[in-house]
């Protein structure tokens, strides 16, 4: 095991859990060992980490955009530099298979980078300037908006962080992270990271406590100006009527139901291979992987029985052990919602063509779930309706395309949409219809830190990635100029 932090970081102090009081147990999901126990800080301390985040940004908003972007930069290579012991953290406290947490911690470390890279140009000058009518001149200002506040999810233990720390930093925001209960100790390493890269005294925080009592302390200080969200969209509701109270600006990355439309003139190997990837990476365990599996009447079978191929193909295990490709579910939760989402699909008449069982792994215990596909699935079942979270594969079939893009719009979800054709313009227009705000086209891994990622309708608000990432971050304000100062003639 590699050696860890089991702190809180507030006010550049490591706050271990007080002797009097209870802590938080970190488990390995796939063993139930325990792997470390983290603060349940109070109130008081969830206050004194926004006090010093409040006072830290006078500082770290004033420094120059390219001074933060060195220290931004740093963090991006001090997670590449730690990358194996990170992924091993990783895997012990969320399951999911080491080569997979090593691609987590590059794609988190690519946060970082693009908003070193791209930061200092939306914050040094003017955004744009230009002549109104009348001999005015328009300024646009971009500038970090304030203490914000990060609550993530225990799927992505760091990249879901990274998405959010990164370009609060380079826009000169202050942050206080709270992560998700049952996976700490990757966000107690980042803060760690931070601090070796520069970041201030108080200019990043982590805060492990129940998360009602966060979101009860966070919404209620003077200080915040925004609160940085991914999970439910259950939670995420609720935390919109939180901010309705001092009107706190808030992103939400949400729940997600991604459709994944197969027509008829597809790639067959292609569509099946990136089918699978979608499917299956983090045992299912993802906001954008293929939950409704649309395939064209046609090909139904044939994509059924490769997609089983694939599926049976998968070495289930412990997340360390070399070469498994599916760990465990993250809690017993997670198992019954899996089990009954299966049960629903078969008693409507679906067919279980591999899986829909447990597996046992030596040494650990019952959470592990065999990979599984379901074909001939009507679109009523509930996998079709709520998020399964788990790794099965439910196909239904389609006649035309309007009846492809009816289904895959028919929910209140629009996070990510996967379209598989031949035909490049019919996948321009498939993508201009699609109620998603991630749309794969022949990919089924489309994520990148250089793009805006993020959800329409009830999957959320805002983006994270690329250059709009940055400007979540920031308030824009319009300086109208009249007349120029005297003895500053305009140039
Ligand atoms: P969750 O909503 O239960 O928890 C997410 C975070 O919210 C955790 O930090 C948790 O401690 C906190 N939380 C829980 N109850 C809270 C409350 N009452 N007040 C304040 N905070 C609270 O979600 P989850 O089960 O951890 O994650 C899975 C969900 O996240 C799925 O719906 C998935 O689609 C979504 N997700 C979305 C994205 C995205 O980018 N859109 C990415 C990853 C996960």
């Amino acid at each position: 095991m590699p050696t860890m932090r089991t702190e809180c970081l507030i006010d550049g102090e490591w706050v271990a859990t007080r002797p009097d009081a209870t802590a938080i147990a970190v488990e390995d999901p796939a063993t139930g060992e325990l792997v470390a126990e983290v603060p349940d800080c109070t109130g008081g301390e969830i206050d004194r980490a926004l006090d010093a985040a409040a006072a830290a940004l006078p500082g770290w908003r004033s420094t120059a955009a390219h001074a933060r972007a060195a220290v931004v930069s740093r963090i991006g290579f001090l997670l590449r530099r730690d990358a194996n012991r990170l992924a091993t953290l990783m895997t012990r406290e969320q399951g999911k298979p080491v080569a997979e947490a090593m691609g987590e911690v590059a794609y988190a470390a690519g946060f970082f980078e693009n908003a070193a890279a791209v930061a200092p140009a939306l914050l040094d000058g003017p955004l744009r300037e230009s002549d109104l009518p009348g001999g005015k001149r328009l300024r646009v200002l971009a500038q970090g908006t304030g203490v914000t506040a990060a609550i993530t999810p225990w799927n992505f233990p760091l990249a879901m962080i990274a998405r959010k720390l990164a370009p609060a930093l380079a826009a000169g925001c202050t942050q206080v992270v709270k992560p998700d209960e049952r996976t700490p100790l990757c966000a107690i390493a980042l803060a760690e990271l931070a601090v070796e890269a520069g970041a201030p005294r108080g200019v990043v925080q982590v805060i492990t406590c129940d998360p009602a009592r966060f979101a009860e302390r966070v919404f209620g200080h003077a200080s915040t100006r925004l609160v940085s969200f991914t999970g439910s969209t259950a939670v995420g509701r609720l935390l919109i009527s939180h901010s309705a109270r001092r009107v706190i600006r808030l992103g939400l990355e949400l729940g997600g139901l991604a459709p994944f439309i197969v027509l008829e003139d597809a790639d067959l190997d292609l569509a099946v291979e990136q089918c699978a990837a979608s499917k299956f990476r983090n045992a299912g365990q993802t906001c954008i992987c293929a939950n409704r599996i649309l395939v064209h009447h046609r090909l139904h079978d044939d994509f059924a029985d490769r997609l089983t191929a694939a599926a049976t193909s998968l070495r289930v295990g412990h997340g360390l052990t070399p070469g498994v490709q599916v760990g465990p579910l993250i809690d017993d939760g997670a198992m019954a919602r899996v089990e009954a989402q299966v049960a629903d699909a078969i008693a409507r008449g679906a067919t279980i063509t591999t899986g829909g069982h447990r597996v046992r792994v030596d040494g650990c215990r019952d959470r592990f779930y065999a990979p599984t596909v379901l074909k001939g699935v009507p679109t009523a079942a509930d996998c079709f309706a709520e998020e399964t979270f788990g790794p099965v594969a439910p196909i239904a079939s389609f006649g035309s395309e309007d009846e492809a893009i009816d289904i895959a719009n028919g929910t209140p979800y629009g996070l990510a949409a996967y379209v598989f054709t031949g035909d490049p313009s019919r996948a321009d227009q498939l993508a201009r219809r699609l109620e998603a705000g991630v749309i794969g086209v022949n990919d089924g891994l489309p994520s990148s830190a250089v793009a805006p990622f993020g959800g329409v309708k009830q999957s959320g608000w805002g983006r994270e990635g690329g250059p709009e990432g940055i400007l979540e971050y920031c308030d824009l304000r319009m300086v109208s100029i009249g007349t120029a100062p005297r003895g500053s003639p305009r140039e």
